[in-house]
C-alpha cells in the first residue's frame, strides 16, 4: 500500500469580498481537503466566514467555462483561443471604423476590484478601445463616496475609514457590516471589532429602515424612512452647528467652506424634518449630542445611503459631520490609510485617477461621466436608442448587470440586440448568455492575488500578497493575459503592427501583474525607493517571504499631506453638492401630506450571498429560501398578506412574485428583498443557482431612479405596491400539470 503524501499548506487572502482574511488551503491531490482562518495573519487574527469554503467550491464548480465559447444557430461551441480573438478584434474594429469608437461598449463588473491581473490590464484595454460609453459596478454601488472624495479632498479613492479600532462612538446610517464583512471600511471580523468597541466603553448606533444583523448588536438602533438620511444628516448637522459650535480644531487651519455649509443646516431643525424621516427629534438630539461627547467618534454611511436618491448628499454630510466635530484625522474617528501600494500618492502610471466629473454626457439622457465612466443606468438606453454613437458592441468582464443593474429586464432585452457581446467571465450567467464570444480566465485560486484597491480603504495598514494555489490548467488564460492580448490586437488593426507596439506589448505580457506589483510596493511608501540604504524596504520578494502578511501599523494622521487638491485644503463645500441641498428641500417641503399606504422597496444582503455568482455554490444557498419579501405585520394585514404564502409586488418597471415574511424588523411602510436573485432565466447554466432561482430586486428598480448629482442608482425607496398572488391556475383536464414555480 502507498502512503498518500502529505497534504500541502497554502496561505493566501479570500478574495470573495473587501474583508480580505487571511485564509490556510490544505491540498492533497490536487485537491483541496481544507480552508480555515490563518491564526497568524496580524489583520484578520484567524477570522473567516461561511464563504471562504466556496474558494474551493468555485475552483472546482463543474458549470465554470474553461474554453473559449461561441454562439451559434446550432448553440454553444468551444473555440480556439486564436479564433475567438482574431475573430473578435477584427469584429470591433470593423464596426469602430463604421461608427465612430463609441459604438463599443464595455462593462466591468465588481469582481474586477478583487482581481490583481484585471486592475493592472482593464485600463488599457479601456484606452484602446477609445470609447466615452464605459460603465461599472461602481454607478450601482459607491461612485457617491467617489465623487465626494473628489470634490472634497481631491482624489476619488481618499475616503475616510472609520478607525473602528479606537473610536468610542460609531454612527451607521445604511451600512450592514455584520453581513459585508465592511464595505468601504475592510474589516474582518467585524463582530469582534464591535464587540471591543463596546467592551472599552463606547457605543453603536444604527440608522436604517431595517432592523439589521448590525443593528441587533447595536446600543440603538432608529428606523428611517428610505431616501431620507440626508435630511437626518442635515438635522444632526443643525444641532452640532447651533451657535456656530463648530469643533474642528486642527482642521479648521485647511477646511473651506464652513461659512457656506452653517446657513445651510440651519434649515433642517429635527423637528422639521422628523416627519418624513421619522425619528422624533429628541432621538435626533440626544445622537447628536453623545457623538460631539465621545472622545474619537466616527459617522459612517454604506450602500443604503449611496444607493438612494441622495446618494452624495449623504456621503457629503457624513463627511461634513465628522469634520466639524474634529473626528477627521483622529485617532478613534475617521481616518486615511497609508497603503503600500499607493494608488493615491504614487507615481502617475501605476495609481487610479483623482477622478473628474461632467467631462462629458451621456447620449440619450445627457447624464454626466464620472472619473471616466457613465452611470450604468443609461446602459440598456444607449442600445435601445437609434441614432449615431448607438452602442452596437459591448465588452462585459466579471459581471451580470442583468441581475445587478436597476431595470435589469429592459436591459435584458437590449443585449439581445447586440451585433457583437464579448465576455470574459467564467459563468453562462443571464448577462453572458447573450454574449457572441464567452473568453472564461483561469480560476481565481490559479492567479496570484493581492488586494491594491482593499488595502486602501481597510482599518488597518497590512500588505500580503498571495502566490497561485494551482499552476493554470493547460490552455487557459488568465484575466489580464486575455485584456492584454484584446488591447495589443485592437491597437494593431488601428495602426499596424509597429515596432514600438510589439515591444511594448511584450514587455507588458513579460512584466504581468507581479512584476508591476513590486514595481509599486518598492515605490511606495515603505518601499525601498524612500529607504535607499536598507535592504528591508518593501517588496514583492519580501512579502513571498511573509505569507501570512505584514501588519504596517493603525491608520495615522496624514492631513493636511495627504490631500490632494492643490491647495492642500478640504472643500467642505462643494459647489454641485451645495446646489444640490435646493432638491432635496424640494422633494421634502413641509406641507406635504402624509403618503399612507406607500411601500418603499429597499434591498438588503445576507451574510452568505455577496453577489449573484455566489448563488452556485451548494453549501451558501443552502437553508431556507432567503429571497423573501420582508412585510413588517402592520402592512401585511393591512393588505392580506400571510407569512410564507406569494406576494405580488408591482413597481413602474415590473411585476414579481414571491413569499412573503412577516417581520417587525422592518419599519412600516417599507417591504425589502435581497439581491442578485433571478436565476429563472433560460439559458444560463448554473445548476445550482437555477435551483433556488428567486426574483431580481432590479426587475422592479427603475433604471430612472438616480442620485442626481453622480448618476448612481437608486434602488432605495423604490415605490411598489404589494397585493396577494393569484392562485396558480388549476391543473388542466387533461391532467398535464402546471410546473410548481
Ligand atoms: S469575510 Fe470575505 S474575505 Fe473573509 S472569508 Fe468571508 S468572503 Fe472571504
Amino acid at each position: 500500500m502507498t502512503a498518500s503524501a502529505p497534504p500541502q499548506v497554502h496561505f493566501r487572502t479570500c478574495n470573495l469580498c473587501e474583508a480580505m482574511c487571511g485564509v490556510r488551503i490544505e491540498v492533497a491531490d490536487g485537491r483541496i481537503t481544507s480552508i480555515k482562518g490563518d491564526d497568524a495573519d496580524p489583520f484578520s487574527r484567524g477570522h473567516i466566514c461561511p464563504k471562504a469554503v466556496a474558494l474551493r467550491d468555485l475552483h472546482e464548480d463543474p458549470d465554470r467555462l474553461r474554453h473559449p465559447m461561441k454562439r451559434t444557430a446550432s448553440g454553444w461551441e468551444r473555440v480556439s483561443w486564436e479564433d475567438a480573438f482574431s475573430d473578435i478584434t477584427r469584429r470591433l474594429h470593423a464596426l469602430q471604423q463604421e461608427h465612430g469608437p463609441h459604438t463599443v461598449g464595455a462593462y466591468l463588473g465588481n469582481p474586477n476590484v478583487h482581481n490583481l491581473g484585471a486592475m493592472m490590464f482593464g485600463p488599457g484595454l479601456l484606452r484602446a478601445l477609445r470609447s466615452r460609453n464605459r460603465f461599472s459596478a461602481t454607478s450601482v454601488d459607491q461612485l457617491p463616496h467617489q465623487l465626494v472624495a473628489h470634490f472634497m479632498f481631491g482624489h476619488q479613492l481618499l475616503v475616510p475609514i472609520p478607525d473602528i479600532d479606537r473610536t468610542r462612538y460609531m454612527l451607521m446610517l445604511g451600512a450592514n457590516p455584520l453581513a459585508s464583512n465592511g464595505s468601504l471600511m475592510t474589516t474582518p471580523d467585524v463582530r469582534a471589532r464591535l464587540r471591543s468597541l463596546q467592551e472599552r466603553g463606547g457605543k453603536v448606533v444604527v440608522i436604517d429602515p431595517r432592523r439589521t444583523e448590525t443593528a441587533g448588536i447595536a446600543d440603538q438602533h432608529v428606523f428611517v424612512r428610505p431616501g431620507t438620511d440626508a435630511l437626518a444628516l442635515f438635522s444632526l448637522l443643525h444641532v452640532v452647528l447651533e451657535g456656530n459650535a463648530h469643533r474642528m480644531g486642527r482642521l479648521a487651519a485647511f477646511v473651506d467652506g464652513l461659512d457656506t455649509v452653517v446657513p445651510l443646516v440651519r434649515d433642517f431643525p429635527p423637528e422639521r424634518t422628523a416627519p418624513h424621516t421619522g425619528i422624533a427629534p429628541e432621538v435626533l438630539r440626544g445622537i447628536a449630542r453623545d457623538f460631539l461627547a465621545a472622545e474619537g467618534a466616527v459617522c459612517y454611511g454604506r450602500v443604503g445611503v449611496s444607493t438612494q436618491p441622495f446618494g452624495s448628499l449623504c456621503q457629503w454630510l457624513i463627511n461634513v459631520l465628522n469634520i466639524v466635530t474634529g473626528n477627521l484625522d483622529r485617532e478613534g474617528g475617521a481616518l486615511f490609510t497609508q497603503p503600500a501600494f499607493d494608488l493615491i500618492g504614487g507615481p502617475r502610471a501605476l495609481g487610479v485617477s483623482p477622478g473628474s466629473h461632467g467631462r462629458w454626457k451621456s447620449r440619450v439622457r445627457g447624464l454626466p461621466e464620472s472619473s471616466g465612466e457613465l452611470p450604468v443606468a443609461v446602459l440598456a438606453e444607449e442600445i435601445l436608442t437609434p441614432g449615431d454613437g448607438r452602442i452596437r458592441a459591448l465588452i462585459t468582464v466579471a459581471g451580470n448587470p442583468v441581475l445587478s443593474t436597476p431595470n435589469g429586464t429592459q436591459l435584458d432585452t437590449a443585449l439581445s440586440q447586440l451585433d457583437l457581446m464579448v465576455s470574459v467571465d467564467p459563468y453562462l450567467n443571464e448577462t453572458t448568455r447573450h454574449a457572441h464570444y464567452i473568453l472564461p480566465p483561469a480560476s481565481l485560486l490559479e492567479r496570484g492575488h493581492y488586494d491594491l484597491v482593499f488595502h486602501v480603504l481597510a482599518v488597518r495598514n497590512t500588505a500580503r500578497y498571495s502566490p497561485p494555489v494551482f499552476a493554470p490548467a493547460p490552455d487557459s488564460r488568465q484575466d489580464w493575459e486575455i485584456l492584454l492580448e484584446l488591447q495589443h490586437r485592437l491597437e494593431t488593426l488601428r495602426h499596424g503592427r509597429t515596432a514600438r507596439a510589439t515591444l511594448q506589448y511584450q514587455a507588458l505580457k513579460r512584466l504581468g501583474p507581479e512584476r508591476l506589483l513590486d514595481l509599486g510596493l518598492r515605490m511606495g511608501p515603505y518601499g525601498s525607493r524612500f529607504h535607499p540604504l536598507k535592504k528591508d524596504g518593501l517588496s514583492l520578494a519580501k512579502l513571498r517571504a511573509s505569507p501570512h502578511g505584514i501588519d504596517l501599523g493603525p491608520l495615522k494622521s496624514s492631513l493636511p499631506g495627504r490631500l490632494r487638491h492643490r491647495s492642500k485644503r478640504i472643500q467642505l463645500a462643494p459647489e454641485l453638492l451645495v446646489a444640490d441641498v435646493a432638491r432635496l428641500r424640494a422633494a421634502f417641503p413641509d406641507d406635504a401630506a402624509p403618503r399612507d399606504g406607500e411601500l418603499l422597496l429597499i434591498g438588503r444582503r445576507h451574510l452568505r450571498d455577496n453577489n449573484s455568482w455566489m448563488h452556485n455554490v451548494p453549501g451558501l444557498v443552502k437553508g431556507r429560501p432567503r429571497c423573501t419579501l420582508m412585510v413588517h405585520p402592520d402592512d401585511a394585514s393591512r393588505l392580506g398578506l400571510a407569512d410564507g404564502v406569494d406576494a405580488t409586488i408591482r413597481s413602474r418597471v415590473g411585476e414579481v412574485t414571491v413569499p412573503v415574511a412577516i417581520t417587525a424588523d422592518v419599519m412600516p411602510g417599507v417591504v425589502s428583498l435581497p439581491h442578485g436573485y433571478g436565476h429563472q432565466r433560460s439559458g444560463i447554466r448554473l445548476q445550482v443557482a437555477s435551483a433556488h432561482a428567486g426574483v431580481s430586486i432590479n426587475d422592479l428598480t427603475d433604471e430612472q431612479a438616480l442620485d442626481a448629482v453622480s448618476g448612481n442608482a437608486a434602488f432605495s425607496a423604490t415605490p411598489v405596491r404589494v397585493r396577494p398572488a393569484e392562485p396558480p391556475a388549476p391543473p388542466s383536464p387533461s391532467g398535464s400539470a402546471t410546473p410548481a414555480a
